[in-house]
């Protein structure tokens, strides 16, 4: 039974991800107690071993970790070719994939950029480029 002292634990789901971002909530994702935390769902805390991983809201910030130019896109990204699919690394830990809009070559973007998770009704998680 639940005490109240117990943080609320709200179940976790690929479909609770989505419609945070979709909602303009943010990205969501899960911290253990240890201050690790990730985009990802684990039972088990990889740093620490603990099995207390909260929901969370990570960090709208973070570096390119890999990418690559999408020329021939999905129907739902029709509009929006050609756009960079990139792996992020946010600020403060978790990894998501997301999309950079407006990005034709490969010279325009380097692994490390700054980016920044931008609310909107496109799909996916999209971000823009921040300055250096
Ligand atoms: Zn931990």
């Amino acid at each position: 039974m639940a005490t109240p002292s117990e943080p609320e634990r709200r179940p976790h789901s690929i479909e609770a991800f989505v419609r945070a971002y979709e909602g303009g909530e943010g990205l969501l994702g899960f911290e253990s107690s240890c201050g690790f935390k990730t985009a990802t769902w684990v039972l088990v805390c990889p740093k620490c071993g603990a099995r207390d991983l909260q929901e969370t809201k990570l960090a709208d910030r973070g570096t390119i970790a890999a990418f690559s130019i999408q020329h021939v896109p999905s129907e739902e990204f029709l509009n929006e070719a050609p756009y960079a699919y990139v792996v992020v690394d946010l600020d403060g830990g978790g990894r998501v994939t997301g999309w950079i809009a407006k990005v034709a070559r490969d010279d325009e973007l380097k692994v490390g950029d700054r980016v920044r998770y931008v609310p909107t009704y496109k799909p996916g998680v999209q971000f823009v480029r921040e300055a250096p």
